[in-house]
């Protein structure tokens, strides 16, 4: 214990402790800020369907830029948003900017789906419902093309608000998607508790060695899935060999840089009219109608 330590080892100890916590203090205070003057941004990934590539949704992804330190990643803000409790108006800015951007693509395109991520603290508020409703309102945004992600963490809790949110969710006619499936401490009963629409499996799956046994429990995990009643969707798919692998192995959907980086709005929105365009004049009519 620091009782037993150096007088120095201690200062040394001191000093980095603080300059640690100093730091947490600032990029909490600029995250803060960054709220409030609306300086965060959120990117756009296409979803596909893995048989013929038709873009049949988005996955909305908060971006931050620094004013010193530049892009930070999502996994550091998203984390320091939970511990300070940022992440209730984080969460509801990123739902209101998807839903207003998304409002075309889902007016232009049969079926199309925005996915927003939920992280775990935001479900247990009371006003979590509230605030949801807000963002959709703001745009007159049809619940039904929306789509909340979550991940093993949430749906194992035993947080009765948590609970309550995630029936509340499925009552308002959202869809619900199972977020980097097989990471957590994964059990089959977790998949009969809560009704998911898409089941997300994680990448680490798809980037493993391509063995017989790796293969096997991709398709054995696909099939659980699809079992469920649930779309199955292959996260991380870098490659065409990662595309033909995961369709034969029973995924419908995918997701990854083979088929789209995350990118601005605007620039997601020339993406799907290429891909809208091309799809209107192939020989397969049905591509757009996704
Ligand atoms: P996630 O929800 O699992 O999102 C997928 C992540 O995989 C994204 O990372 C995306 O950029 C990355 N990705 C997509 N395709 C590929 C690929 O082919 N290869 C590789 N290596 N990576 C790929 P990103 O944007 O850094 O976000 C990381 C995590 O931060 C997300 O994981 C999600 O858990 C969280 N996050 C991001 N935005 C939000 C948000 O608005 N709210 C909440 N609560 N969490 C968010
Ligand atoms: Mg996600
Ligand atoms: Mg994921
Ligand atoms: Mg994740």
């Amino acid at each position: 214990s620091a009782k037993h330590e150096g007088r120095a080892g201690a200062a040394i100890f001191d000093a980095s402790m603080r300059a640690a916590v100093t730091d947490r203090l600032r990029l909490e205070s600029d995250l803060r800020a960054a709220l409030e003057r609306d300086e965060l941004r959120v990117a756009y990934q296409p979803i596909v369907a893995l048989d013929d590539d038709a873009i049949v949704g988005a996955e909305a992804l908060a971006r931050w830029t620094h004013p010193t330190l530049g892009p930070i990643a999502p996994d550091v803000f998203i984390a320091l948003a939970e511990e300070t409790g940022l992440i209730h108006s984080l969460g509801e800015r990123v739902l209101t900017t998807a839903c207003r951007d998304a409002k075309r693509w889902v007016e232009e395109i049969p079926g199309f789906h925005v996915s927003v991520n939920l992280s775990p603290r935001q479900l247990t508020a009371a006003d979590f419902m509230l605030r949801l409703e807000r963002a959709l309102a703001r745009s007159d945004f049809p619940h039904a093309r929306l789509l909340l992600e979550v991940t093993e963490t949430t749906v194992l809790t035993h947080d009765a608000r948590t609970r309550a949110n995630l029936q509340a969710i499925g009552e308002a006619g959202i869809g619900l998607a199972l977020d980097d499936f097989g990471t957590g401490h994964s059990s089959l009963a977790q998949l009969r508790s809560v009704n998911f629409d898409v089941i997300k499996l994680d990448r680490g799956f798809i980037v493993a060695d391509r063995t017989p046994t790796g293969d096997a429990i991709l398709a054995a995990v696909a099939s659980i899935g699809t079992a469920t009643g649930a779309r199955v969707l292959a996260e991380g798919i870098e490659t065409a060999e990662h595309r033909e692998r995961v369709l034969r192995l029973g995924c419908g959907f995918g997701q990854g840089w083979n088929f789209g980086r995350p990118s601005a709005a605007a620039d997601f929105e020339a993406v799907l009219c290429a891909h809208l365009g091309d799809s209107a004049s192939s020989s397969n009519p049905s591509a757009t109608a996704r």
